[in-house]
């Protein structure tokens, strides 16, 4: 089957193990709404990042539902599926090529503009631009040649330039400083009026402006609210 347009998901008793006999996730049900900005926080270990693996179907779980737009993700094609989302991992991964190409991915339909506005909101522009090449720089395989914050931005940047109505995000702020995470916090708040936001963070704090927070605990969801209600 194919989806058109999905803009939100819901999980419904999920339950999902790597290896059997080991349920990494269970029984978890919850709504993305779409167009809110949504975060997940909880302890290392305790399941954030296989949920969003799961959502892009890198696994496929074994119980429950993850339903987006009235389907059954299992039942969509991969294809259909990535169509709608972009997705920024913990490690963020950026190939040999100029900064340009990582971030418009063979585009041509971004424009310079638009390139440096994400890259704005991604708190990138600066250093990008003060390197000698600028966009045109060659950074090796892995992004080798920059640091890991450096990395993380531009891939933030990428994933912000990907026409996509869901983005699922990682610990996209991890290896910021406090400044430069204030500044792409606001982005994302910003970015989130118009697109559903997943976020995955590790502390509570850095999710301050989301609509919905889910406190993730051994796989299991064990409190929902906005921050003022956690
Ligand atoms: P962190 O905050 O450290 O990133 P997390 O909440 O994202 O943690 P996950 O990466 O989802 O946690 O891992 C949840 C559990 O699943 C951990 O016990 C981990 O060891 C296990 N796990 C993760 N990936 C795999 C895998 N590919 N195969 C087997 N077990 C895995
Ligand atoms: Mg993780």
């Amino acid at each position: 089957e194919q989806i058109e347009t999905g803009n939100s998901y819901s999980f419904e008793n999920v339950s999902f193990h790597y290896a059997k006999g080991q349920e990494i996730i269970q029984g978890v049900s919850f709504d993305t709404p779409s167009g809110l900005l949504t975060a997940l926080v909880g302890p290392s270990g305790s399941g954030k990042s296989t949920l969003l693996r799961l959502m892009a179907r890198f696994w496929d779980y074994q119980a429950g539902h993850i339903w987006m737009n009235g389907k059954d993700i299992r039942e969509v094609q991969t294809d259909s599926l990535l169509s709608n989302i972009s997705m920024v991992m913990q490690n963020a991964y950026l190939f040999r090529g100029t900064i340009r190409d990582n971030l418009c991915f063979g585009n041509e339909s971004i424009t310079e503009e638009q390139m440096i506005k994400a890259c704005k909101q991604a708190r990138c522009h600066d250093f990008i631009s003060a390197l000698p090449e600028g966009y045109d720089t060659v950074i090796g395989e892995g992004g080798a040649t920059l640091s890991g914050g450096e990395r993380q931005r531009i891939s933030l940047a990428r994933a912000f330039l990907k026409d996509v109505p869901i983005l699922l995000l990682d610990e996209p702020t991890a290896s910021l400083d406090a400044d430069n995470e204030a500044m792409v916090q606001k982005a994302l708040d910003e970015i989130s009026k118009e697109r559903t936001v997943i976020m995955i963070a590790h502390r509570l704090k850095t999710v301050r402006s989301a609509d919905q927070i889910l406190v993730l605990q051994d796989g299991k969801i064990i409190e929902k609210g906005t921050h003022n209600q956690l």
